[in-house]
């Protein structure tokens, strides 16, 4: 052990008389620059006892001190730039919010608002009833209801009307969704007992009928989202399951999963089914999530029949599950971009990366190219090529868009490493790894610029 090397560091007092440092308190507390200086400190001196190092200049404790300090301070949450090839992607928070959108979250964050309380009158309003309207106007329903997701609104929507009761559905539809939705374990956690019917890959209206019985409460169905079947199957359709529930009493729920509320045909997409369909063909209540294709903010949106509505509005887990005022602020002005069609396309960022034309994309991977090359250097070679984007999601599954990607390798680094480089920096660029190569999908890059990119 060089004792004199441990006999020479400084103590956090003295440290804390530099400059540099006293400029750090300033910014933080000196509460917290000392325990960053007393933490550089014992690392030191933990490599001094094993001889692990010689003695430390007091300049190079005080950098250190001030890198801990940088770390502690830097925000969490930070912006990353999806080049993931998934429009989508849960573990980036799903939708981009419009700008309006955006906005109105701002508003609803920053003052008080008109959340549970009518303007009109001054009585107490009911939270949900600043976007029924709009989801009643979009979709056909009689009333509906927002909880925190849609994990949530399926819970809800299970609980209040069949605790302690069975819910009948095909066995080719007890789904997982990533981030552990599982439909069995939903269905055991809403206090129901799962009354599974038919086959893997074939179900018909008589598993149906036959298992109904006198504790049958739901027949619920549930959208396939992240998988089709396909082959010899057979599954029974949301009308012919309506007249099924109604001819015996039994609500039919559907759990549409992404729910969109416009025909996404018209933006050149594949069709996937709305959440007015549903309602049409005679579903009691339909789930779906905020954030998916509807493009909003994280939320889980029960809607359907007045009568079962109001008894879920009076359940007491409506309260532990219920949307909060940014999320309610958020989706209002995204249900309202839908009531003009004619811009839809362009004001929602889902909506508008789905329709982005491919030699739109060419160009913006062009240039990205040129940016992205003169911040890694030489040693790393970008070429363009043909790619394909995911909606994500669980939406139109097994469909992919046509895209422009960058692909990258390096002289002397794999494509993990490479992956990690780019998730590290600044910004943070989220790619994905194929064929030992690191794609980027410029299809949801906004703008070349984005991928301005320092190595950390
Ligand atoms: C995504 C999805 C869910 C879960 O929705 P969250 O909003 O993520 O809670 C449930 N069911 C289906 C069919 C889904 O696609």
């Amino acid at each position: 052990m060089d004792k004199e090397a441990l006999r020479g560091l400084p103590s956090v007092d003295e440290l804390l008389r530099a400059d540099e440092l006293n400029t750090a308190v300033s910014a933080s507390s000196s509460a917290l620059v000392a325990e960053c200086a007393r933490a550089v400190l014992d690392e030191i001196r933990s490599a001094i006892i094993p001889g692990n190092r010689g003695g430390a200049a007091r300049e190079e404790i005080i950098a250190l001190t001030v890198e801990k300090l940088a770390f502690l301070l830097k925000p969490s949450v930070r912006k990353v730039i999806n080049a993931s090839g998934t429009i989508l992607h849960t573990n980036i928070g799903r939708a981009v919010l419009a700008d309006e959108a955006a906005e109105a979250v701002a508003l609803a964050a920053s003052g008080n608002i008109n959340l549970e309380i009518d303007l009109a009158t001054g009585e107490r309003g009911e939270r949900d009833s600043l976007v029924e309207g709009l989801i009643k106007r979009l979709t056909g329903a009689q009333a509906a209801v927002v909880v925190n997701n849609n994990a949530a609104a399926v819970l809800l929507a299970l609980n209040t009307l069949s605790e302690g009761r069975e819910v009948i559905i095909s066995r080719g539809e007890l789904i997982e969704i990533g981030g552990s939705f599982r439909l069995p374990e939903i269905i055991r956690k809403s206090g129901c007992i799962l009354k599974e019917v038919g086959a893997t890959n074939r179900t018909h209206p008589k598993d149906y009928e036959s298992a109904i019985n006198g504790d049958t409460a739901i027949i619920l169905k549930a959208h396939t989202s992240n998988y089709r079947i396909v082959g010899f199957t057979a599954e029974v359709g949301l009308k012919e399951l309506s007249s099924i529930g109604k001819r015996h009493g039994i609500p039919v729920v559907e759990d549409l999963g992404s729910g969109s509320l416009v025909d996404l045909s018209v933006y050149g997409l594949p069709k996937e089914p709305t959440v007015r369909e549903s309602i049409e063909e005679g579903a009691d209540l339909v789930t779906f999530s905020g954030d998916k294709l509807l493009g909003g903010p994280q939320a889980g949106i029960i809607a359907g029949k007045k009568e079962l509505i109001d008894k879920i509005r009076k359940n007491h887990l409506k309260r532990a599950l219920r949307a909060d005022k940014l999320t309610l602020a958020g989706l209002e002005a995204t249900l309202r971009l839908y009531l003009n069609p004619e811009r839809l396309g362009q004001k929602l960022p889902a909506l508008r990366y789905m329709a982005r034309p491919v030699s739109e994309i060419e160009k913006t991977a062009v240039e990205a190219r040129r940016v992205l090359g003169k911040a890694l250097g030489p040693d790393y070679s970008i070429t363009i090529e043909d790619g394909e984007t995911q909606i994500g999601g669980g939406s139109l599954p097994g469909r992919l868009l046509p895209t422009k990607a960058l692909a990258i390798v390096s002289g002397s680094k794999g494509a993990q490493e490479i992956f990690t480089a780019l998730l590290s920096g600044e910004p943070p660029i989220l790619g994905r790894i194929n064929r030992d190569r690191v794609i980027l999908d410029m299809r949801t890059v906004d703008s070349a610029q984005d991928l301005a990119f320092r190595m950390k």
